[in-house]
């Protein structure tokens, strides 16, 4: 296949759930690498920012000098934040409050839903052709506003979950634990050119 068929897509692989969003990113047509220091995101044509915990994300960024080139990176490639990496894109971040990318014209309140009991599995509307979409939410944070360049593709209690604001994708639940590849699919067409704006 080529480059132009399968986008080389890097997995932030510092801490969280990122094989499983390789193998996610495998099955929707991407070549995903693992991407943990700055040099390896030469060349990548987009880049997934885990589920995890931000905090420890955050750390290790700041500690390796990593902020700021992972900053200049996703302001220029499409880049797709699930949970953990929804807040480290928004703009703002709340309860409590920490440093983010400020990519995403929106504010997150971390782990709005409770604690990790209350993580659930929701089955609801999308704009995403094919009907429902299965969301596991696992200590999710709540995007609690959108600026106006911001797409909402999915809702809980009318709460955006599924964000779109040109080449920058979040959710806030885990569609690399679900066996649907529409979300990680309509994120590998937007590295493959195809729906970049
Ligand atoms: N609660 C985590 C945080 O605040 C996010 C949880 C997740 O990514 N599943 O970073």
């Amino acid at each position: 296949m080529s480059k132009a068929a399968k986008p080389c897509i890097g997995v932030l692989a510092i801490q969280g759930d990122y094989a499983a969003h390789a193998q996610a990113l495998a099955e929707a047509g991407a070549e995903p690498c693992e991407v943990r220091q700055p040099e390896e995101l030469a060349g990548l044509d987009g880049l997934v920012l885990p589920g995890g915990e931000s905090t420890t994300m955050l750390k290790f960024l700041e500690k390796r000098h990593f902020f700021k080139a992972l900053q200049d990176f996703c302001r220029t490639m499409p880049v797709f934040g699930t949970c953990a990496g929804s807040i480290l894109l928004a703009r703002e971040v709340r309860s409590p409050a920490q440093r983010s990318l400020g990519l995403l014209d929106a504010v997150v309140e971390r782990n709005a839903y409770g604690r990790q009991i209350d993580s659930s599995i929701e089955t609801a509307e999308t704009s995403l052709p094919g009907g429902p979409l299965e969301m596991v939410f696992i200590r999710a944070p709540r995007i609690v506003e959108i600026g106006p360049g911001v797409e909402a593709l999915a809702y809980r209690e009318g709460y955006p979950t599924l964000v779109r604001q040109g080449m920058v994708m979040a959710a806030t639940f885990h569609p690399e634990l679900s066996a649907d590849r529409r979300v990680h699919r309509m994120f590998v067409e937007i590295a493959a050119g195809i729906r970049a704006v």
